[in-house]
């Protein structure tokens, strides 16, 4: 029992333990798959950005060099180069482009923006601006003009704005040298310097426009060199917080950092979210649980099956034994019939022949008056028998009655005993010790009562070894208790409780004493009847002590009259 119990155990924690490495295995593969779809996806949103700048640098570089091509360059030859290679319109999302001149004062240098286009209103107010007194910008300007490179500047208001409009921008500047200069050294290039070609951007539209035409499905935030919230250039979704999944990019572009943080947004179809995992989980649980169920089912039938076998082995193996004590009884019935009979009829004969032959040696008054007491006696025991016999078949048939009436406990003892002297005598040579409380009254069956005294001072007479038999009586709680104790042979253990069955002998043949097994079955039902109960406390060797508790009174049972 307790290993099944065991195995029941074992068996679902094999199915919880099994769910639980799938749903991780499930969890960490999603979680792997999403984590290169996210790398992909935030890689080509970086590649767009990348991509835009390079176009608005390219920009730039064709107005330098048509400015380097073009010596004598006016602002209205730089107007209609603009307008003839419609340059602002084949770069998605450029505002404006232009060329602010240095002019240098000893060691001071200044600027001033001479073109921007187109000229809407905007661009004009930058005009005449001198970009290089603004320290942000002129620490681009200076590194651009260092390096030959497009540098951006850091976050800075355009003087585009209207005022209160705080949108962060930046302005991407390309040195434009004087031709034929040597500017292979840093001193060179400075010296060569003759303005900037340039253009304004407002960060976030570009940024947004950098990103309009693909399918975003992620958040992504752009910084300018660090992650601040004053520094954000480009939110794709204010106010979108996913926390897996969060990924921060550095990238150098134009000599800037930006900080790109990318994070998954719900259209992004996290294959990892809880939702599936959580599916795995109750899925693979669920499994379990039926399956668990489905082994639980048929491991009851199979235990069903087997008690179901079990019993009626038992009730074969009873079947049997019952048959075999049936014979038994049978058997043993018929030899304490017979034996009686026999020797009367061979006591009869003897006396037939003495008769016939008025053989007076043989009748003479002594031999007449045995005979007689022999036919007393045994038609006394054949009748014992008889009656037994049928009170057994009354039990069967529910047909034994009870007839209850006051009766006087000690009173039934006394009689009994009495009828019993002549074979206490002949067998303990005494009369049995009596340890009685007198005045024990109880709404019992007299007849049946005496049976029950008869029956068990006759056991502890024939199974005694000749030995002192006591009767106790006492009352106890609303019961009478009454004890016949002998010191015979006693009872085994395992026989105490079968004795009280139907032709149940404990170890017994036939030969040894002879009994027919059906005394104490009788006893037990008398005394059930009653309300009562019967058991025996025994050593073997030593004596038996049987028992028997009778309600005084019982309201529930009652008295039968036949
Ligand atoms: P019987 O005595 O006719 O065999 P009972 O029903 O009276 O039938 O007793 C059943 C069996 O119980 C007896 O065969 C005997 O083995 C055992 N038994 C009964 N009373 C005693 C006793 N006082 N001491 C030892 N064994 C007893």
């Amino acid at each position: 029992m307790k290993i099944t119990r065991l195995l029941d155990w074992i068996i679902l924690l094999i199915g919880i333990v099994s769910t639980s490495l799938a749903t991780t295995y499930v969890y960490k593969k999603n979680l792997k798959e999403d984590q290169l779809r996210f790398d992909y996806e935030t890689k080509a949103i970086i590649r767009r950005i990348q991509n835009r700048m390079q176009t608005y640098e390219s920009a730039l570089i064709e107005l330098r060099a048509f400015l380097r091509n073009t010596p004598d360059f006016s602002k209205e030859r730089i107007k209609s180069f603009i307008h003839d290679t419609q340059i602002i319109d084949r770069m998605p999302g450029l505002t404006g482009i232009g060329y602010a001149e240095i002019y240098r004062k000893n060691e001071n240098y200044s600027s001033s923006v001479i073109i921007l286009e187109p000229q809407n209103k905007r661009n004009q107010r930058a005009l005449g601006f001198d970009m290089y007194a603004e320290p942000l910008r002129r620490k681009a300007m200076d590194e651009a003009r260092d390096y030959n490179h497009a540098v951006m500047s850091d976050a800075v208001i355009l003087v585009q704005e209207n005022v209160g409009e705080n949108f962060l921008g930046f302005n991407l500047y390309l040195p434009h040298y004087r031709k034929g200069a040597d500017i292979t050294t840093m001193e060179g290039k400075r010296k060569a310097l003759l303005g900037f070609v340039y253009s304004p951007f407002r960060a976030g539209e570009l940024f947004k426009a950098a990103l309009q035409d693909v399918n975003l499905v992620l958040d992504v935030e752009i910084f300018q060199g660090e992650y601040a919230k004053n520094k954000v250039y480009f939110d794709s979704h204010p106010g979108e917080e996913e926390m897996k999944l969060v990924k921060f990019t550095e990238m150098m572009i134009n000599g800037r950092k930006l900080i790109i943080r990318t994070a998954p947004l719900p259209d992004f179809g996290l294959a990892s979210s809880k939702l599936k995992t959580s599916l795995v989980f109750i899925g693979g649980m669920f499994l379990t649980l039926i399956l668990y169920y489905i082994y639980f089912i048929t491991r009851k039938q199979i235990q069903i099956a087997h008690v179901a076998t079990q019993e009626k082995e038992k009730l074969l193996q009873k079947e049997k034994e019952h048959v075999a004590a049936r014979d038994d009884f049978l058997s043993i019935a018929s030899h304490e019939l017979k034996t009686p009979l026999t020797s009367l009829k061979l006591q009869a004969q003897v006396m037939l022949r003495a008769i016939a032959k008025k053989d007076q040696s043989v009748l003479t008054p002594e031999r007449i008056t045995n005979l007689v007491k022999q036919i007393d006696s045994q038609t006394t025991r054949l009748t014992r028998l008889v009656d037994d016999m049928l009170d057994i078949s009354r039990i069967r048939t529910g047909r034994l009655k009870i007839e209850k009436e006051t009766v006087d406990l000690t009173e039934v003892i006394l009689d009994v005993v009495e009828r019993l002297k002549p074979q206490f005598q002949n067998v303990t040579g005494e009369i049995p010790l009596l340890e009685i409380q007198q005045n024990i009254h109880g709404n019992w069956d007299r007849f049946r009562l005496e049976q029950v005294i008869t029956n068990l001072l006759t056991n502890a007479i024939r199974y005694g070894n000749g030995k002192t038999v006591t009767v106790k009586t006492a009352v106890e709680n609303t019961c009478a208790k009454i004890c016949v104790i002998d010191q015979g042979i006693g009872i085994a253990k395992e026989n105490r409780a079968r004795i009280f069955d139907r032709f149940e002998r404990a170890g017994m043949s036939a030969n040894e004493v002879s009994g027919l097994g059906l005394g104490l079955y009788i006893t037990n039902q008398i005394i059930k009847a009653h309300g009562g109960s019967i058991h025996v406390e025994s050593e073997p060797g030593k004596g038996s002590t049987f028992i028997v508790e009778l309600p005084l009174s019982d309201e529930r049972q009652p008295v039968s009259k036949s």
